[in-house]
């Protein structure tokens, strides 16, 4: 099998697990009880806080544990809406948000909300002349991503942020794409809440957290017992907290490598396909794009027939994102950056990890050499082209 999903979930290093084990089997006890035990269980999630703060050169007090990206997305949108209402009921996001920033925005809009929802060039990035036009005195919010799932593309975060400072906006990240793959540094970039999630570091899935600055105003999202600090309620997931600082710690430990690794990957391919794959076009920005991730759009084929078909061979991938696999729409990203619609159909994505080898995308390319051919030579549009060549 050869994986190149790791933009969908990645493998849970085996370091991961092991730090976790004992947090299942050892130190089960409740990390809010009195007992020795339960102090156990406590020790281990203040420490890593104070890790995963470490990272973003936040403070631990910062930090709360979340069941995930989507969870953390969800309390920074619902939340901030709620708390600053009364100042305003303006939020600035982007066309290419995640579903978990984009559906939440849809239902903030049947709450009152009014949402704007920034263009971005045919690289994917975000139009920041159009975001300081689109500021109003009302505006209480702009959550633009760090990088796309889908294309890869890296936000200009300093200048968002920069801008949103000058403004007194709150400014909102879903970075959990970009966390664990690219240094952040939330104080310099001016932002004041952060989402990531532990299953697309390495880590486990089912966990994740939110950054937020400690002078942002904000409700709880969990209503219930007292945990972090009275903002997000329930039973610590202390296995899981535990596995997404090591994750995290993994994740920077290897970064410089795994980065350079990666990239050198990552462009052979593309090269190989451009050079040898007639009309197929990168999709996302040439140069600012996450070191793991290729994204084609192959003229006159099906996108779903082309994972089925590198399945076969053992290949996994994905065409868009994998909550957009599964529907006949195609993908909200790429009809973003202006693909007409037969081209966003045609899509590949391809997502690196620090595992995968040469060979593998020697592989990858002969395979697909011979699947887009024959999927061409099924298409009628593909036969008119030819004739008329
Ligand atoms: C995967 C992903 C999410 C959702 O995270 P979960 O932990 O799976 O809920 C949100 N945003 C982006 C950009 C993602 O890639």
């Amino acid at each position: 099998m050869i994986y190149l999903d790791n933009a969908a979930t990645t493998k849970t290093a085996p370091e991961v697990v092991e730090a976790m084990l004992p947090y299942f089997t050892e130190y089960y006890g409740n990390a809010s009880s009195i007992y020795k035990l339960g102090s156990e269980s406590k020790k281990a999630t203040i420490e890593a806080r104070e890790i995963l703060a470490e990272t973003l050169g936040a403070e631990p007090n910062e930090i709360y544990f979340t069941a995930g990206g989507s969870e953390s997305d969800n309390w920074a949108l619902k939340a901030v809406y709620e708390a600053y209402r009364n100042k305003g009921n303006h939020i600035i996001t982007s066309k290419i948000e995640h579903h978990a920033v984009l559906h939440t925005c849809e239902y903030l809009e049947k709450q009152g909300a009014e949402i704007t929802y920034l263009d971005v060039d045919e690289n994917g990035v975000v139009d920041l002349e159009q975001l300081e036009r689109a500021i109003r005195p009302d505006t209480i919010l702009i959550s633009v991503m760090y990088a796309n799932n889908e294309i890869g593309t890296i936000q200009p975060m300093q200048e968002i942020g920069k801008i949103a400072a000058k403004h007194g906006i709150l400014f909102h990240t879903d970075a959990v794409q970009a966390y664990g793959q690219l240094p952040i540094d939330v104080k310099e970039l001016h932002i004041d809440l952060l989402s990531a999630s532990g299953h697309k570091l390495n880590g486990p899935k089912g966990i994740g957290f939110l950054y937020i600055d400690k002078k942002v105003r904000i409700r709880s999202f969990i209503h219930g017992g007292q945990q972090e600090r009275g903002r997000r309620a329930g039973t610590e997931n202390v296995p899981g907290i535990v596995g997404m600082a090591a994750a995290a710690q993994r994740a920077f430990r290897i970064m410089e490598e795994k980065t350079r690794k990666e990239i050198k990957l990552r462009d052979y391919l593309i090269s190989r396909i451009q050079k040898e794959i007639p009309y197929a076009k990168l999709n996302g920005h040439p140069v600012k794009r996450l070191p793991n991730n290729i994204n084609f759009s192959f003229e006159y084929i099906e996108g779903e027939s082309l994972l089925i078909m590198l399945d076969m061979k053992g290949i996994c991938a994905s065409s868009g994102s994998a909550c957009t696999s599964g529907t006949l729409d195609p993908s909200h990203v790429l009809l973003a950056i202006g693909l007409p619609h037969e081209k966003a159909h045609g899509s590949l994505r391809l997502t690196l990890s620090e595992e995968n080898t040469r060979e593998e995308m020697d592989t990858v390319v002969e395979e697909l050499k011979v699947i887009v051919d024959r999927l061409r030579s099924m298409s009628p549009l593909w036969e008119d082209k030819l004739k008329n060549l």
